[in-house]
């Protein structure tokens, strides 16, 4: 009865071309009475559910059991579909069947466990156009200022990593900005970093949602990335990559599980996702998200025509608009995702983002996103901007009425 796992088995085709949520058309309140359907433009914070997911979910909810530690039909099932879910997660990034893919609770805690089983004296090369999940956990780090091109960004990491001291070298890096939506040269880095000696691992937080990533192909070592930027709910997300490190190091969390025998003594379970997955798991987290990965995964050209539509209707918009300047690293033609990030001169971002919702019904983020120092540099002076995130919740008239409602604040309406 559990599934997504049980639908791939009963060889039913999970085919989903163009993937869609739920609660698409909540009603929201607007100032002056009435509402409006909710325009969401900040999935780049938080996804909405996918149908899949809410399906996949909803299929588990009356079966679920204990993993892992039952003998019951129910727990045995359970546990089948965890694992399976494990595997879909591996296929869906590429990675190796003997890697590890551990289930955490996001992305935050995936780098944070990739801190704790980095060896003693690993020097982590970072750039500070990072999330603030991959720029702060790591004990020792050298910090790259934010590159002025993709070639820039390749040739500033070897240098550093040329540079670094003796002993284990990682460098880590984010796929696609939360900021501009930009994506970085993952190829290129992994390249330089294997030619250094380094490792490399991916913060795939804003690339999965929209573009497909195979870790092997790409040569890189680890990534990392959150069931609820990817339409499954909050509280599940991914490490997955290279073993060694994982098995070597202490449990991330120590407790049942993660214990093998206990007596005066601890033996540590070997295999590394129950050495760092100690406790009960998130069970239906992690069936959500894999439900995820397996509808984004047949329906990849479709998310992405769909998105670079709205965002091209988007950027043209904003263009047109004289006082709204949107955030951008690099060039203008720099391939990027659904995430546009802007200032409205005269404007506060908190206010621009407050009167969109309480005048139009549109959910934007604004603030530094996670992000200080990237945005302090794009900004240049300035502290926050405004965030639009696009996705499958986005349709065409979320976009034109966020375009209608800067024109309107911005007093450039006809
Ligand atoms: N990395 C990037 C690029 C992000 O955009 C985010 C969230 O905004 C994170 C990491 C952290 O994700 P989580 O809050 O799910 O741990």
């Amino acid at each position: 009865p559990i599934t997504p796992a049980v639908t791939r088995a009963e060889g039913v085709p999970v085919r989903c071309p163009v993937p869609r949520v739920i609660g698409e058309d909540v009603p929201v309140p607007v100032r002056g009475g009435g509402h409006v359907p909710y325009a969401n433009l900040d999935h780049a914070a938080s996804a909405p559910c996918l149908e899949a997911v809410h399906e996949a979910v909803t299929r588990a909810l009356p079966y679920y059991s204990s993993v892992h530690r039952g003998a019951g039909h129910l727990s045995q099932l359970t546990t089948e579909a965890y694992e399976e879910a494990r595997e879909t997660v591996r296929s869906f990034v590429g990675a190796w069947r003997r890697s590890a893919v551990v289930f955490t609770r996001n992305t935050t805690d995936a780098m944070n466990l990739l801190a704790h089983v980095a060896p003693a004296g690993t020097t982590v090369v970072v750039f500070e156009t990072e999330h603030h999940a991959s720029l702060l956990p790591w004990r020792r780090s050298v910090r790259l200022p934010a590159p002025a091109s993709a070639a820039e960004a390749v040739a500033a990491a070897d240098r550093a990593l040329r540079e670094c001291p003796i002993g284990p070298r990682l460098l880590v890096v984010t796929a696609a900005s939360n900021v501009t939506g930009e994506l970085w040269p993952v190829e290129e880095l992994a390249r330089v970093a294997r030619r250094n000696g380094a490792r490399i691992a991916v913060d795939a937080a804003q690339l999965v949602p929209h573009r497909p990533i195979d870790i092997t192909a790409l040569g890189v070592d680890y990534v990392a990335f959150s069931g609820h930027k990817l339409y499954a709910p909050f509280g599940a997300g991914v490490l997955a990559g290279r073993a060694d490190w994982l098995r070597a190091a202490d449990p991330y969390l120590k407790g049942g599980g993660a214990s093998a025998s206990v007596g005066r003594t601890t033996r540590w379970t070997a295999a590394p996702e129950q050495r760092h997955e100690a406790g009960s798991p998130n069970v239906l987290g992690a069936l959500a998200l894999a439900a995820a990965c397996e509808a984004l995964s047949d329906a990849r050209d479709t998310v992405a025509a769909h998105e670079e539509a709205l965002l091209r209707r988007l950027r043209s918009g904003l263009a047109e608009l004289p006082s709204v300047r949107e955030l951008r690293l690099w060039g203008d033609d720099a391939p990027r995702v659904g995430i546009v990030s802007f200032t409205v001169d005269g404007w506060n971002a908190g206010d621009v983002a407050r009167t969109l919702s309480e005048e139009y019904g549109i959910g934007v983020r604004d603030g530094r996103f996670c992000a200080h120092p990237f945005v302090r540099h794009l900004l240049d002076g300035n502290d926050s901007a405004v965030r639009a995130g696009l996705g499958l919740g986005t349709s065409e008239e979320h976009v034109d009425r966020l375009l209608h409602a800067l024109a309107e604040l911005t007093c450039t309406v006809a």
